[in-house]
């Protein structure tokens, strides 16, 4: 089993073509800046956000909080009250279960992306489930903050057609600060994909405070021309307080931006786009 915080059946903008987006629950890292920090923890059923749902989607049932979609009313105010960055609002899956819920898009995708929090976290369940995926003919992308060793995971790694991988900041300390964790993963995993050539895209979120331009200099010229790279503008619209107080409520000037777009195509990486 697995637990999923969102199904998005269609997107456009997670991976080539039209694809279903699978967010899956719980984090290894803790992003200053996350916009659906929601994901980040598993619920504890700690029971708080309960009594403030207004329409009674939530119930506590033997010490464990049972969430009603009919009644759901989508106000967040659970997500809002919960001090333990996770929702109420999620779903326990088997791979049947999912796999069900992906036919019934068959017709209408060209792949599926999961994503999160960070789904690498259900490594078994994954590889579980793109092998039955594989076989209805569509393709697997994975979204990840390269926060696992995938060297010692070959087997998510060969049946994953292509990578889609963070890189929060190539500086040690500043990626502890931001994320809470180290980035020597994140940076080993780069590599090793990039030689696999597995990698879709590369990301940097961009913020004020953060050395934004030693990260996307010395990222781009060990991507090269080897796949995109997004440079992806902070915006401050969902981030939870202590990453506005660090972070502050500006989005980097697009001045900014268009300067480490091209640093970044200077160093080889020609396919480098700025949104
Ligand atoms: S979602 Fe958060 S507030 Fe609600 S029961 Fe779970 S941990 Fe507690
Ligand atoms: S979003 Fe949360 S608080 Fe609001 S109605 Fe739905 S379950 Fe209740």
């Amino acid at each position: 089993m697995a637990v999923v915080n969102k199904i998005i059946p269609f997107s456009c903008v997670d991976g080539p073509g039209n694809r279903m987006v699978i967010f899956f629950q719980g984090c290894n890292f803790s992003c200053t800046y996350c916009h659906n920090p929601e994901t980040i923890n598993k619920c504890n059923n700690c029971g708080e956000c309960v009594k403030g749902c207004p329409s009674g989607a939530l119930k506590m049932a033997s010490g464990k909080v049972s969430y009603d979609k009919e009644e759901c009313i989508d106000c967040d105010r659970c997500i809002k009250v919960c001090k333990n960055l996770s929702s109420p609002k999620t779903k326990d899956y088997s791979v049947i279960e999912l796999l069900e819920e992906i036919k019934k898009c068959r017709p209408f995708i060209n792949g599926i992306t999961v994503s999160g929090g960070e789904c690498t976290l259900n490594k078994e369940f994954l590889v579980e489930l793109f092998k039955k995926v594989k076989d209805l003919g569509l393709t697997l992308f994975v979204d990840t903050n390269g926060n696992i060793d995938l060297e010692k995971n070959k087997d998510l790694v060969d049946i994953t057609d292509k990578f889609m991988l963070d890189i929060k900041s190539i500086d040690e300390e500043e990626n502890i600060t931001l994320t809470g964790a180290s980035n020597k993963l994140p940076i080993k995993n780069l590599k090793y994909l990039l030689d696999l050539n597995k990698i879709f895209e590369v990301r940097t979120v961009v913020c004020n405070n953060l050395d934004s331009f030693k990260t996307i200099d010395e990222t781009s010229k060990i991507i090269k021309d080897r796949c995109r790279y997004k440079i992806i503008k902070y915006r401050e619209f969902g981030v939870r307080e202590e990453g506005i107080k660090l972070h502050g409520e500006e989005s980097p000037s697009l001045e900014f931006m268009e300067k480490l777009k091209d640093k970044a195509i200077s160093n080889g990486c020609l396919d480098t786009i700025i949104t």
